[in-house]
């Protein structure tokens, strides 16, 4: 199922903050000006993905 189910059911191993990011892209930045860097996806690809947020 693709939509909001998939979005927020992100599978083993993958970062659920990165992955309704990404699936949810509109929604999730939808606080950003349309250029503007999401500070949740930055802080992700600076520092790596905190282990609470992976899916296990
Ligand atoms: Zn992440
Ligand atoms: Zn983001």
């Amino acid at each position: 199922m693709f939509g909001a189910n998939r979005a927020q059911n992100p599978p083993r191993g993958e970062c659920r903050q990165c992955w309704y990011h990404a699936y949810a892209s509109r929604q999730a930045h939808a606080h950003l000006a349309p250029r503007e860097d999401c500070p949740d996806c930055v802080s992700h690809m600076r520092n790596g993905h905190p282990p609470h947020l992976i899916v296990k």
